[in-house]
This record gives structure tokens, C-alpha cells and sequence, in this order.
């Protein structure tokens, strides 16, 4: 029995999820989003089980370096570079056949110059802002930078893409459609400058989950294929499948006197004579010190409070006065089911003021992955 903590990823809920994506987007390709480790759930392992199960047609990233362990590890679906790419990791990005994204002039000149000395035609896709003010060009600029690309011998302009930043929720109904109708005004202007490109894309899981995806014909879905909706709001147009167990280890079981504190700083004092469990995890291994007298945990079946602060190794709950039966050597369950209780990333999520995203993004590497279905 292993005292440390893991995280459990279930690779055919991963698959499932894909799956459910693919069929929102009725016929679209799709494109799973697997930068920051597959969200935490571990770039590599994820990676290939798409590929393997053919969920996805494309695989989205952030890094050169995330592309270049995807190639290293001997994945050959087509990876879109997501974010702009400095000159001095041009060559490394072309080497492992990262498609890259371009928005601006000096960008789209650079990749062409690295493309050149490499001796090969580079395929971009070019990134256009429609209400994101991240990365992008502005629309009025789109069919010059098109242009630009499709008259270089040494790129291909392979793809048109927008991003959506109020496309979960309810409110921003609105905004998402004024950006996708602008987003479909820009590719009908660039196609009549260049012809037809051969991907053009917007969707993140909140688009895929609740909007008309128009004439686009692929889909980047990130959060959803990990089974969280991106915001308490979203539609629940389809249920996904959860894909974590975070579980660790009750270390220790002690009674705890009335009118006793628990850990540092003193912020919880037993109100009546009580049983604590103490747990081998902590903000060490990315269980947030925000969950400090607020989070829970599931052992045999039952929920407990977390009292105290998180430490950085240990976290205490409180069991209560008849102890529950828990003891040493028990599993508790930080995320995923257990007996009838259920918890979700997405109660942390909102306990931290945070996303579902910042969760698993924040499990640490001394928690290892073990991998199912
Ligand atoms: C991360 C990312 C996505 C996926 O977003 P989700 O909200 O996780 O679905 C899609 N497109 C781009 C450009 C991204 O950076």
C-alpha cells in the first residue's frame, strides 16, 4: 500500500469526453488542448492515448518545448503552437513540426526566414482578434497578413483562428456572437484573397458546449475533454465523464480536547471534544492552502471538514466525536467519488475563487500519475 498521494487519470473518460466534443461539433475536426501537462493530467500519457484512440485530429500547446516532448515521445498528430513563438525557438519549433501561430508582420517574416534556412515550407495558422486583446491581428489587417503568408514560398497559410474569452457564460451570449460573425466576416474576406484554408477554427469548450460554430471546421476544446465545464454557468448541453481520483494517505488519528487548536497558526479550535485525522498531503503537493478551513475530504464513504490551515505536507480534518471508524492507513479521497459523496474540481475551484483549469494545473510533480482505462 503506497502512503503517497496520487492522482488517478482516466484516460477513457478523457476519450469519452473527446467524443462528446467531436459531437457537439457535428462533423468539425477536433483539436485537444494538452499545454500545461494536459491541464496537469500529464502531456505525454494523454497524448498518446487520443492519438491511439483517434479522438482527435490535432493537438494544441503553448511551448516549444510541450511540441518537442510530444515528438520525443512519438506523436505525429499535427500540434498547433497556440501562442506567438520568439525568433530564437523558431528553429526548434520547426524541427518538431510545430504548426505555428502568426500575427503580425515582423512574425510572419521571421517564421519564413527560419523556414528558409531550414530548407521547408512552414505551416501557420494566423491568430486574429476579435475581442480577446490577448494575441492577434486586427481584423482589418487579416487579408494583408493573409497575403503575406500565402505569397511566401516558405509558408503555408494553413489555418484562421479567433479566441473567446465570455463564451461560457450566459452573458456573454452576446459578445460571442458578435466576435463569431465578425470571425466569419474575416475568413470570407481572406478566402476571396487566397483561396480556401484549409482549417479555420474558434471554438473553446465553452463555444463548443453552447454556440453555433458557423462555417468553422475544427474545434479546440481544453477543459471539457478533462470533465469540467469551464464555469459554473456554462449550459450542461451534454454530461461529461470526470477523469481524476486525487487520493492521499490518513496518516495519524488522535482525539483533540474542546477548546484545543489545530496547526499553524491557531485558526481553528475544537468547539467539543473531537476526533482529528491528520493527512499526507498539503500545498506541497498543490492542494491549495486556500482550502484552510474549507475544503473537505471523503473517508469510507463519509465527508470531513478540513480544520486548520493546509501545511505544506499534512492537512487535518475534523471526524468528529466518534472518530467514523477512520484510522491510519485509510484513503481519503480529495477529488472524486467515494461510496455515495462525490467530490468534483469544480468545488475546489469555486472554495479557491478559481477555475476548475487552476486545479489540476496546480498538482504538483511529487504527485505521480497512474494511469486507467
Ligand atoms: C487553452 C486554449 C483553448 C482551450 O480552452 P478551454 O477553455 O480549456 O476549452 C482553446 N484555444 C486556445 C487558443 C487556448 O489557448
Amino acid at each position: 500500500m503506497s502512503s503517497a498521494s496520487e492522482l488517478r487519470v482516466d484516460l477513457g473518460a478523457i476519450n469519452e469526453n473527446l467524443r462528446i466534443a467531436g459531437e457537439r461539433a457535428a462533423g468539425r475536426a477536433v483539436l485537444a488542448a494538452v499545454k500545461a501537462d494536459a491541464y496537469g493530467h500529464g502531456l505525454v500519457e494523454v497524448s498518446r492515448s487520443i492519438q491511439e484512440a483517434g479522438t482527435a485530429q490535432w493537438l494544441g500547446v503553448a511551448l516549444v518545448s510541450e511540441g518537442r516532448q510530444l515528438r520525443a515521445a512519438g506523436i505525429t498528430l499535427p500540434v498547433l503552437k497556440f501562442t506567438l513563438t520568439c525568433p530564437d525557438e523558431l528553429a526548434d519549433a520547426l524541427e518538431a513540426q510545430l504548426v505555428l501561430t502568426v500575427a503580425d508582420q515582423p512574425g510572419i517574416d521571421a517564421v519564413a526566414a527560419a523556414a528558409a534556412s531550414a530548407g521547408l515550407v512552414a505551416p501557420v495558422h494566423l491568430k486574429v482578434d476579435t475581442g480577446m486583446r490577448r494575441i492577434g491581428a486586427e481584423p482589418g489587417d487579416a487579408v494583408a497578413l493573409a497575403r503575406r503568408v500565402a505569397e511566401n514560398e516558405h509558408l503555408a497559410l494553413d489555418g484562421l483562428y479567433t479566441h473567446l474569452p465570455v463564451s461560457d457564460v450566459p452573458d456573454g451570449v452576446d459578445f460571442t456572437r458578435d466576435q463569431l460573425a465578425l470571425f466569419e466576416s474575416v475568413a470570407a474576406d481572406v478566402r476571396a484573397a487566397v483561396g480556401p484554408v484549409p482549417w479555420v477554427h474558434a471554438a473553446n469548450s465553452g463555444a463548443v458546449l453552447g454556440h453555433d460554430l458557423g462555417s468553422t471546421n475544427l474545434v479546440r476544446p481544453g477543459i471539457m475533454v478533462y470533465g469540467s465545464y469551464p464555469d459554473p454557468e456554462t449550459p450542461h448541453t451534454r454530461e461529461l465523464r470526470p477523469v481524476e481520483r486525487w487520493t492521499a494517505r490518513v496518516a495519524f488519528v488522535k482525539q483533540v480536547r474542546a477548546g484545543e487548536s489545530v496547526g499553524y497558526g491557531r485558526t481553528w479550535t475544537a468547539p467539543r471534544d473531537t476526533w482529528v485525522a491528520t493527512v499526507g498531503i498539503g500545498y506541497g503537493d498543490g492542494y491549495s492552502r486556500l482550502l484552510s478551513n474549507r475544503g473537505r475530504m471523503l473517508v469510507g464513504g463519509r465527508s470531513y471538514p478540513v480544520v486548520g490551515r493546509v501545511c505544506m505536507d499534512q492537512t487535518m480534518l475534523d471526524l468528529g466525536p466518534d472518530s467514523g471508524g477512520v484510522s491510519a492507513g485509510d484513503e481519503a479521497v480529495l477529488v472524486g467519488r467515494d461510496g455515495g459523496e462525490e467530490i468534483r474540481t469544480a468545488e475546489i475551484a469555486e472554495l479557491m475563487g478559481t477555475i476548475p483549469y487552476e486545479v489540476t494545473c496546480l498538482v504538483t510533480s511529487r504527485v505521480p500519475r497512474r494511469y486507467v482505462g
